[in-house]
């Protein structure tokens, strides 16, 4: 089984109002004021994964600012995910902690009577009826182009909270501390990273790009406990390092904690396909970064 771990799609409608919304959405306007950053629909995913051979797709929403568009996308991955026959795993945006309404913030919500995409407001509401439609995770995280601080902040601990409640598994953006600059190579930064994994023990994170050289800061005994149930995936990883970084970060955190991930449309799934078969693996190594490991993540 083939499993890219990480793939980007917008619904068409968002993607035609791509100019006002470089307007309005910091992040996004990060990587796609570039007009050659292109957007891919659900229907787009599925034919690149039919040519490309791909079994699975992790189909990963963005860090929106508006609530209104949280909403708007998030119901349209889990659209999508639910007609695809299982082929298209959604993560979904989160919703803002600090809900759209004011008032108190992190009370329980209420068993009964909300609405398919949650209350306004409320979002531990909203995050059980995400998971009630079949969310598996929550990502592309990207929460220093968002502004805020995954130590310390109601967003973190919401993260945290979700991902234990309902067993999301929980995908950052992470940065390289050093190298070249490049449209979105702001999200988050190891350290942040390092410290929130210390903290929400047992929860599952994947750390996009390799983890943004973490994989080598596991030969602290503590970053290395603190990042136990973290994997590592290689999306875009080839605009990023040499390809020994296949052989040196399976020497550093094992192939068992590594997830094939293309980073499409920015790569076409089959070009990630054929650098990660290229790479000198192991048939082993191979199968397990390819899919296995994803297939025990998610229970497929
Ligand atoms: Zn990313």
């Amino acid at each position: 089984m083939i499993v890219d771990a990480h793939a980007h799609v917008f619904p068409p409608a968002v993607r035609e109002r791509r100019e006002a919304l470089i307007a309005s959405e910091p992040a996004f306007a990060e990587i796609y004021r570039n007009a050659r950053a292109a957007m891919a629909t659900a229907g787009e995913v599925l034919a690149s994964m039919d040519e490309a051979g791909v079994d699975r797709t992790v189909i990963v929403n963005f860090a929106w600012r508006d609530e209104a568009l949280v909403d708007e996308t998030n119901a349209y991955i889990l659209d999508a995910a639910s007609r695809s026959g299982g082929r298209l795993l959604p993560f979904v945006a989160m919703p803002p902690a600090r809900g759209g309404h004011g008032g108190p913030q992190f009370e329980d919500a209420p068993q009964t009577g909300h609405t398919a995409g949650g209350r306004s407001g409320d979002p531990r509401a909203k995050i059980r009826a995400l998971a009630a439609a079949g969310a598996r995770g929550i990502g592309e995280l990207r929460p220093e182009s968002l502004g805020w601080d995954l130590a310390d902040s109601d967003e973190g601990d919401l993260l945290a909270w979700a991902a234990s409640a309902y067993d999301l598994a929980l995908l950052f953006h992470v940065s390289e501390p050093v190298g070249h600059p490049y449209a979105g190579k702001q999200g988050l930064r190891i350290e942040a990273l390092a410290s929130f994994a210390a903290t929400a023990a047992g929860v599952t994170i994947i750390a996009a790009h390799w983890g943004g050289g973490l994989p080598f800061y596991t030969l602290m005994p503590e970053v290395r406990e603190a990042l136990a149930t973290t994997w590592f995936d290689t999306a875009a990883g080839h605009l990023l390092y040499d390809a020994a970084i296949y052989r040196r970060a399976i020497d550093l955190v094992g192939a068992g904690r590594i997830l094939f991930g293309s980073d499409f449309p920015l790569v076409s799934q089959a070009d990630a396909l054929a650098r990660a078969r290229a790479a000198g693996l192991s048939g082993d190594e191979l199968r397990a970064i390819g899919g296995e490991n994803a297939r025990q993540i998610f229970g497929l």
